[in-house]
């Protein structure tokens, strides 16, 4: 839009070609106008699932290779019907397996899109809170520590800004900018006077000048920006992967000896074949991948809808397996609605200039919103307890500098001219204000007493000291031989949910952890009052800064745990990216962190991790039940196959039967099993352990199951064989299928019995749908065609319905057995 280096520009300059006043920002109309003509600030990067890849995983799988070579060997010995079924199912598998993959893709895409960057931006003289991409060049936005920069901008006015480049120039230095020109012909990396979309804001504040937006940034032409949509794997999903490549190799070995078992016994090649492909057919359990992602998207949504949102797949499962949650005091397990409760003044001052001086240092400038003031909770809290007492302690001052808040120096300078001439006030923790301060021992002593006992009460406590000062000195100099105003104590109530949920959390196996940058005493009263064992080693973690954040989860990590941590500062992001689980906030915490993080609380709330872990559990559970369910039906097949072509009787099912059992009368039940409630003692036991998939005792139970699904069907069909022949295939293939459908009943509760199991409507419908399959299957001319069945007469029937009850009954039995 402009060919002049901007960076040499002075910055009124740039704001007059932009056609902007720097002060009042554009008028929305403008703003309007611009977007419209210059499109929206956003990379072109990827806001649809990228179709195409998801279409050629669909057939890059081996089991398709496997069905197109058994079609076609089909259609050359003649059975045209059963190569047309046989390619027909690999379509619909495809599409099917297309139409959820590229699904979970969108709603994966849509949950970042539900967290994507903000800006604050003047537009008609007011700031206000906007997307990003709304954007346009001449916006005057507003820049703070933990920001992430939303477009390239001209800095007009800056305080002590540091911004992190490393992601434009690989420099992990943060760089000093501020809003003085630069040289035109200075590189990139020396062009502080501006600063660039995708770089991270380090420290300080400053206003700038938007002069490029979307794919002409800088940003735009690092290309590896345009992330990847597609979800990395979860540890359930790598173990099912194993166990799948497992199986795969199991059933070619079984294939391989069925076959030559046949060709031994003296049948024709051809026959060999397809029977040995029905064999691969019925060993691998096809329909799997595709519902673990769909039970994964699904989880994903409901967590969201819970107030988490999940930024990477993984999270879902981790979150249920968390042994540790180490949390934030003030915002998370609090409100961080501040009220001062207490003030009290240092010798010779009066409680009145307490609360002045404190309202005064602060750099986050509290805005008048209808009655209420919006900012930093805590500035917000002294300015109003000011103006209650009737003063106005912004009258007649003018901010010249200012250091603003840092977890580490815990502590608020801002340098002042009023009527007396320049002035520093600072305020901050005791600890940190106090020791710059000039104070007699024995009011040292008072105001240590008076402190330690508000924090007994759970107040957070503030220390306010100012100075005069001579003009010119510089502010990190006026930080010192300070004279204490006073100290105020503030009440942030505990948020009304949290001791509920930390209750809930110590009796789901979890350990809470307080980490906070407050007072010992403080945090003590506070975790008293929300149930965590203040008492307790390493249960609270007092003054901590953000480093030792990190220490901690690395150390709980070397004890095993699995560690979720929350954080909203900047410094926070190495403990978010380290731990197993990051949790940023959604409303008060930082860019950085967010992006840092695999969940966003949209709540900020504690009780809402909690409510996530027992989402988390519920959709791991889910995995499991059909994991167990849809292998019973694989198990079974095997059996019965292997049982019949070693016994000489050819193949006991055709490679539709199996492949209509395998995908559609348990598939779809299986997608729905994703939908089941949690169980009542979801959050009543300790955690299964990452990547577990049935453990010992259920893995021996479940096997059981499937091992009388095979019985059931193999007995069927030996006795179609004896009392009719041409029936034999069709009873064994309505035994497994119908037999599947009693189990998942008793799959989805493997501790309690069928009967206990949560509402699921999806589910009675799902399973509806497949035994009207079923008897289509078996009653339909159609479904003679395309199966190769033949309708079963009463006692046939009767026959295989009692077959089919046998393994739930025998389940059911080894439940109570087991209680
Ligand atoms: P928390 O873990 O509770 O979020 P912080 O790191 O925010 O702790 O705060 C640590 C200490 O820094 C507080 O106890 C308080 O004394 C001081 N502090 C916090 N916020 C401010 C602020 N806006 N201005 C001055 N001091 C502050
Ligand atoms: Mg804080």
């Amino acid at each position: 839009m402009i060919a002049e280096p901007l960076h040499a520009l002075r910055s009124e300059e740039v704001a007059e070609r932009l056609g902007v006043d720097g002060r009042l920002g554009l008028t929305s109309a403008e703003a309007a106008r611009r977007l419209d003509e210059i499109g929206p600030n956003e990379l072109a990067a990827r806001a649809r699932p990228n179709y195409a890849a998801v279409a050629l995983r669909q057939l890059a799988d081996p089991l398709v290779a496997l069905l197109v070579t058994a079609a076609v060997i089909s259609a050359a010995i003649g059975e045209h019907v059963e190569a047309a079924v046989i390619a027909a199912i690999v379509v619909l598998n495809a599409v099917l397996g297309f139409v959820q993959e590229a699904g979970a893709e969108r709603a994966v895409l849509a949950l970042r899109r539900a967290v994507e960057l903000n800006a604050i931006a003047v537009r008609d003289g007011r700031e206000v809170t906007l997307p990003a991409r709304e954007l346009v060049p001449g916006d005057v936005v507003r820049l703070r520590a933990g920001d992430r920069v939303p477009a390239d901008a001209r800095l007009v006015d800056s305080s002590a800004l540091a911004v992190d480049e490393s992601a434009l120039t690989g420099e992990s230095v943060p760089v000093e900018k501020d809003a003085a020109p630069v040289a035109a012909d200075a590189p990139l990396a020396e062009r502080a006077s501006l600063v660039f979309a995708g770089t991270g804001v380090t420290r300080g504040r400053a206003t700038g000048v938007v002069v490029r937006t979307g794919p002409s940034m800088e940003i735009g032409r690092i290309a590896e920006l345009a992330e990847a949509a597609r979800a990395p794997a979860t540890p359930l999903q790598r173990r099912l992967g194993s166990l799948s490549r497992r199986l795969a190799a199991g059933g070619a070995l079984l294939t391989v000896a069925l076959a030559a078992a046949m060709l031994i016994q003296g049948e024709p090649l051809e026959e060999a074949f397809l029977v040995g492909v029905a064999v691969a057919v019925a060993a691998v359990p096809e329909g799997l991948g595709a519902v673990v992602t769909i039970a994964l998207a699904q989880g994903a949504t409901a967590m969201a809808r819970r107030g988490a949102i999940v930024r990477r797949l993984p999270a879902i499962e981790t979150l249920g397996e968390t042994t540790v949650i180490a949390t934030d005091k003030t915002g998370t397990l609090t409100a961080n609605r501040l009220r001062v409760a207490a003030a009290e003044a240092a010798a010779g001052r009066d409680v009145g200039e307490v609360l002045a001086a404190g309202a005064l240092a602060s750099t986050a400038e509290p805005v008048r919103d209808g009655d209420e003031l919006l900012g930093d909770p805590l500035d917000v809290a002294l300015l109003q307890a000011a103006y209650e007492a009737g003063l106005d302690p912004g009258e007649g001052h003018e901010r010249v500098a200012d250091i603003p808040f840092d977890a580490v120096r815990r502590r608020v300078t801002v340098l002042l001219r009023g009527p007396e001439g320049p002035r520093v006030v600072v305020k901050g923790a005791p600890e940190s204000v106090l020791p710059l301060s000039e104070l007699d021992a024995d009011e040292r002593t008072r105001l240590d007493g008076v402190a330690a006992e508000w924090g007994e009460r759970g107040l957070r406590v503030l220390a306010v000291a100012e100075r005069s000062l001579d003009d010119g000195v510089p502010l990190e100099a006026a930080e010192q031989r300070l004279v204490p105003v006073g100290i105020v104590g503030l009440e942030d109530p505990v948020r009304p949910a949290v001791p509920e949920a930390v209750e809930t959390a110590h009796g789901a196996g979890i350990d809470v952890v307080m980490v906070t940058g407050d007072h010992a005493g403080t945090a003590h009263a506070v975790a008293r009052s929300v149930g965590i064992p203040a008492d307790r080693e390493d249960a609270v973690h007092a003054r901590v800064e953000p480093a030792d954040k990190l220490r901690l989860v690395e150390r709980l990590q070397g004890r095993g745990e699995i560690v979720a941590v929350t954080g909203d500062g900047i410094n926070d992001s190495p403990a978010l990216r380290r731990a197993d689980v990051g949790i940023s906030m959604g409303r008060s915490g930082t860019e950085a962190a967010r992006e840092a993080s695999d969940v966003v609380l949209t709540d900020d709330d504690f009780s809402t991790i909690v409510a996530a872990v027992r989402e988390g559990r519920r959709i791991a559970d889910n995995i499991r039940t059909f994991v167990a369910f849809l292998l019973s039906a694989n198990f079974g097949e095997v059996v019965l196959f292997a049982v019949a072509i070693l016994a000489g009787l050819g193949a006991p099912m055709t490679v539709v039967q199996v492949l209509v059992v395998n995908l559609l009368t348990d598939g779809l039940p299986a997608v729905a099993l994703a939908r089941d409630p949690a169980s009542g003692d979801t959050m009543r036991r300790p955690p299964a352990g990452l990547g577990t998939l049935l453990g010992r005792d259920l893995s021996v139970l479940l096997g059981t199951a499937g091992l009388a699904v095979g019985l059931a069907a193999t007995a069927a069909f030996l006795a179609g064989r004896e009392l009719d022949p041409g029936a034999a295939q069709t009873m064994a293939f309505a035994t497994i299928a119908l037999a599947e459908l009693a189990l998942v009943f008793s799959v989805r509760v493997p501790r309690s019995p069928a009967w206990h199991g949560g509402r699921n409507p999806a589910l009675l419908g799902a399973v509806g749908l497949s035994v009207a399959l079923v008897a289509a299957g078996i009653y339909l001319p159609v479904g003679h065609d395309l199966l190769d069945t033949v309708s079963l007469d009463g006692s046939e029937l009767s026959l295989v319905i009692v077959l089919a009850l046998l393994p739930t009954i025998l389940l059911e039995l080894a439940k109570a057995l087991r209680r």
